[in-house]
């Protein structure tokens, strides 16, 4: 049994890709199979819903929220970790949640991209695989172009590589995302419907030529690729954690000045500082260490971002400086300055949630002055630290113009499944229980779903009646035998984050 997850595909996109016959890998798939309206579960974000459907639990009971969230917090083992200790061969490819990898016995494990460190279960994977590694990677901010090439690569190299997975270990049950849909819907809805509103589903096809319509299709030859390496008996199931529709259009400024610091004489490592963030507002942590030093390193900070001008002259950034230790006598601010900064961090606690509370001697706050921005970027001459660049080497604009819709996909063909042609409807929470099912397993009693039984043919429905198991009697999560989970917070984790839109 194989499980295709489609990050953030909705039947919206679909059925007008379907009718247009754009789409005949998919179309083939439903030909044999059924398909299902997917409810999902809140919070509407991947990590969640992914872990909702790996554990056939509520986001409140399996305990993941949150974007920053490792296997490590899981309160439930998923249905794969009750597969594997049943002794089931269990392979996850880029699968949500998790890293650290369990150590599956005779299965394999890549952690999917909120992964904390490059572990893979086992160690030596690709080289048994004989195949490249290939995975997701979100490890920093990227620009627009270099957010289409990732795209593309990720449809061109993921279902190969998860064909040469199931080829090289043939796993009795194997899961895998794909993340091209929601990241093209995130950032390049209006590109496929240019006349979009500012909310509602799609009626048409994504405009050909668009990159919407040439990720579809890429994930239909994707699934074609997948679904030739599959025999009749196999089940293939196909399953998205949300829809996707228009949203409001919105940007934000990304600073690109960790490159321009040197040129102000500015060295972290040297210098004793940390250029925490970039995303919508940049801030600069000095660390403690010597007064003088370090209230130096303060200065020279500050005065790098001031020194941000436009053309006429003006400053682009609003720069405040936050101190982070008891200054000695001689060195106090003025009374105005510390009332100042006071203001500014109730502010930022309160209207940011933004607390300045790590170890340190101070920091810099700067923002763009985003209607001066907009006015330069991206070809206009800029200066910082002396230099003059185009506004679009100083900053980055992040464009953001769609959003999730609740509604999921789901379709399963092969093997016991029933081909129907009208479409039913079934909860993220029912699939663990099918999983389950379809592996020969007993489903486990404390899985919030249902058994979709109207799925199955009836004759082998009669020969295999469903059975249940108390899951007491079920071993727990899988250990991992790699490190254990990192800090949670991490700001290198949360600048990527704010680079995808998931998090401001
Ligand atoms: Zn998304």
């Amino acid at each position: 049994m194989v499980l295709v997850g489609i990050d953030g595909l909705g039947w919206s996109l679909v059925d007008p890709m379907l009718a247009a016959g754009e789409m005949p890998h998919l179309a083939a798939i439903l030909e044999r199979g059924i398909a299902a309206d997917l409810d999902t579960v809140e919070p509407v974000i991947s990590p969640a819903v992914w872990s909702s459907i790996a554990t056939g639990r509520s986001p409140d009971s399996h305990g993941i929220k949150g974007f920053m969230a490792t296997r490590m917090q899981l309160r439930t083992p998923t249905i794969f970790d009750r597969l594997a200790g049943d002794g089931r061969r269990v392979g996850l490819y880029d699968y949500l949640v998790t890293w650290p990898p369990p150590a599956l016995p005779d299965g394999f494990v890549v952690p999917g991209w909120m992964r904390r460190g490059p572990e893979i279960w086992p160690v030596d994977l690709w080289d048994r695989t004989g195949v490249g590694a290939y995975w997701v990677v979100y490890d920093r901010a990227l620009t627009r172009e270099e957010h289409v090439a990732e795209i593309r690569k990720e449809l061109k190299r993921k279902p190969a590589t998860f064909t040469a997975l199931l080829e090289a270990w043939k796993p009795d049950v194997a899961a895998m995302i794909v993340y091209a849909v929601d990241r093209t819907g995130h950032r390049f809805w209006r590109d496929g419907w240019p006349d979009a509103g500012d909310e509602g589903l799609p009626t048409t096809a994504p405009r050909e030529g668009s990159l919407m319509r040439e990720v579809l299709r890429g994930l239909d030859a994707g699934l074609g690729e997948i679904s030739a390496a599959l025999q009749p008996e196999d089940v293939l199931l196909l399953a998205s954690d949300h829809g996707f529709q228009a949203g409001e259009p919105r940007y934000v400024w990304a600073g690109r000045t960790r490159d321009h610091l040197r040129a102000g004489g500015l060295d972290e490592t040297r210098d004793g500082f940390i250029l925490v963030r970039e995303w919508g507002v940049i801030v600069a942590r000095v660390r403690p260490g010597p007064f003088d030093e370090r209230d130096a390193t303060l200065d020279r900070l500050a005065a790098f971002f001031e020194s941000a001008r436009g053309p006429d002259g003006k400053r682009l950034l609003d720069v405040q400086v936050l101190d982070g230790v008891e200054r000695p006598a001689d060195r106090r601010r003025s009374l105005w300055v510390r009332v100042r900064q006071r203001g500014f961090r109730l502010v930022a606690r309160y209207v940011f949630g933004a607390t300045f509370d790590e170890p340190a001697h101070g920091w810099v706050v700067a923002r763009f002055d985003g209607d001066r921005m907009k006015a330069f970027w991206p070809d206009a001459d800029v200066h910082i630290a002396g230099r003059k660049l185009r506004a679009d080497e100083l900053a980055a604009r992040e464009d953001f113009d769609g959003q999730h819709d609740p509604t999921a996909v789901f379709v399963a063909a092969g093997g016991p499944i029933r081909a129907r042609a009208e479409r039913g409807r079934l909860s993220v929470l029912d699939v663990a229980s099918l999983v389950a099912y379809l592996a020969g397993e007993p489903v486990p009693d404390d899985l919030e779903g249902t058994l979709p039984r109207d799925w199955i043919d009836p004759a082998w429905l009669e020969a295999h009646p469903p059975r249940s198991v108390p899951a007491s009697q079920l071993p727990g999560l899988v250990p991992s035998e790699a490190a254990p989970a990192a800090a949670v917070g991490d700001p290198a984790m949360l600048e990527r984050l704010r680079s995808l839109g998931y998090v401001e």
